[in-house]
């Protein structure tokens, strides 16, 4: 009797999303490595076969083909989704202070990091509901905190803003299924390590993704409509 959990992280060919693909499989799930460009994702999902199943799953949040075909075929070998793990994410360059900042690139930040990962969990969620308790994470940022934004210098507009939308999606989606058994949740990883900044963050990608995994492998009677990060909730 198969009773894996079945996941599905985007971005999963390098960084946070590398180190939330090992942690599920960890936890004994089937992961679905999501990556848009097939060399780099087959390459990632060789390299962590001997964790557990993993298989890539070619998937581009900026083409409503590719979601589309990435849809069907979790559908046909799968039936259903039981962890929709929306990692993928952008720092676009030209980005900054709210005086200079290029408009193109704030532009950027919100396509792929909102509008990209709202196709994204449009596309999945009929399969999610089909899973008997699904979780949905959304990776989001302390930079999308309007609170924690108001307190600090981040200065990335585009970036902050995206991670804000991306917050509301999770409000609101949660607010939309709560009469479901499916869970959405917000992760905020810390400053990590990864291409995304040059490398500069001071975590490492495997504790940038614990947050994701965790909310990822909730329990009943774990929350929904929250965001936190790997020391507890952060304020909206
Ligand atoms: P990363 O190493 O640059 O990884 C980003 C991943 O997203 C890559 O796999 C990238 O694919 C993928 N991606 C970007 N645009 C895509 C698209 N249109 N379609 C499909 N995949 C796409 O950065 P990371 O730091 O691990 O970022 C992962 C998530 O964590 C992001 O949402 C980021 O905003 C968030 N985060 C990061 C930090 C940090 O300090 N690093 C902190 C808080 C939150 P390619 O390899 O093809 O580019």
């Amino acid at each position: 009797m198969e009773n894996k959990k079945i996941a599905l992280v985007t971005g999963g060919n390098k960084g946070i999303g590398l180190e939330i693909v090992r942690g599920l499989l960890r936890a004994g799930c089937r992961v679905y490595l999501g990556a848009r460009e097939a060399a780099k994702g087959q390459q990632a999902a060789a390299d962590l076969a001997p964790e557990g199943e993993v298989q890539f799953l070619e998937l581009d949040l900026a083409s409503q083909a590719s979601l589309a075909a990435a849809a069907a075929q979790l559908q046909r070998e799968e039936g259903h989704l039981d962890i929709l793990l929306n990692n993928a994410g952008i720092n676009a360059a030209g980005d900054g202070l709210p005086s200079t900042a290029a408009v193109r690139s704030v532009e950027e930040a919100l396509q792929t990091n909102f509008l990209g990962t709202l196709a994204v969990t449009q596309a999945f969620l009929p399969l999610v509901r089909l899973a008997a308790a699904g979780r949905i994470v959304n990776v989001s940022s302390p930079l999308g905190s309007l609170t924690l934004s108001s307190q600090n210098d981040w200065g990335l507009l585009g970036y902050s803003a995206s991670k804000a939308a991306l917050n509301m999606l999770t409000i609101q989606l949660a607010h939309e299924l709560r009469d479901t058994a499916i869970k959405v949740n917000s992760a905020a990883p810390g400053y990590t390590a990864t291409d995304l900044n040059g490398f500069a963050g001071t975590d490492t990608p495997a504790q940038g993704a614990a947050e994701a995994i965790r909310l990822a492998l909730l329990p009943a009677d774990g929350p929904t409509g929250t965001t936190s990060s790997a020391t507890g909730p952060l304020p909206w």
